[in-house]
C-alpha cells in the first residue's frame, strides 16, 4: 500500500471546550470548527499542524467508541491516521495478510474522508486509521 503521510493524530477529550483550552488557546493551533459524526457518536474538531492535523474527539454518547476508550484508558492519544493513496487497495492488502480489521469496508469519516480502522490487536496496541481524501 502507498502511505502518503500522517494525516492526523486523534486525541480523546472529555469536552471540546477543555480540549480547545490547551490545543488552541495555549498552543495557538487554529480551530476550524466542529463536526458531529453521528454514526461514530462523536464530535470532532481538526487543528492543522503543517502537513498534518490534530483531531480532538468528544463522545456524544456514553456508549460510543470514544467514551468506551476513555473509560478504559483515560483521555489522551487515541489513534494515528495515515493517509493512503487508495483505501480499497490498502484494505485488500491487509486482508490478504490476515490483519484484523475493525472496518472491513471503508466508511465515511469527518470531513468527507473515506476511512477504516485496524484492530489494535493487530498493531501492537495502537488504534490505526487509514484514510483517503479526494
Ligand atoms: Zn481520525
Amino acid at each position: 500500500m502507498e502511505i502518503l503521510k500522517i494525516d492526523h493524530l486523534g486525541i480523546a477529550v472529555n469536552s471540546m471546550q477543555s480540549g480547545r483550552a490547551f490545543w488552541s488557546d495555549v498552543l495557538g493551533l487554529a480551530f476550524e470548527g466542529e463536526e458531529t459524526v453521528a454514526e461514530q457518536k462523536v464530535k470532532t474538531a481538526f487543528f492543522p499542524v503543517g502537513e498534518s492535523e490534530v483531531e480532538l474527539l468528544e463522545s456524544t454518547s456514553a456508549d460510543g467508541p470514544v467514551a468506551r476508550f476513555i473509560e478504559k484508558k483515560g483521555t489522551g492519544f487515541q489513534h494515528v491516521a495515515f493517509r493512503v493513496a487508495n483505501l480499497d487497495e490498502a484494505l485488500a492488502e491487509l486482508k490478504a495478510k490476515n490483519i484484523q480489521l475493525i472496518d472491513e469496508k471503508p466508511r465515511l469519516g469527518a470531513g468527507g474522508a473515506r476511512i477504516a480502522f485496524l484492530h489494535p490487536k493487530a498493531t501492537g496496541g495502537i488504534l490505526v486509521e487509514l484514510c483517503e481524501r479526494s
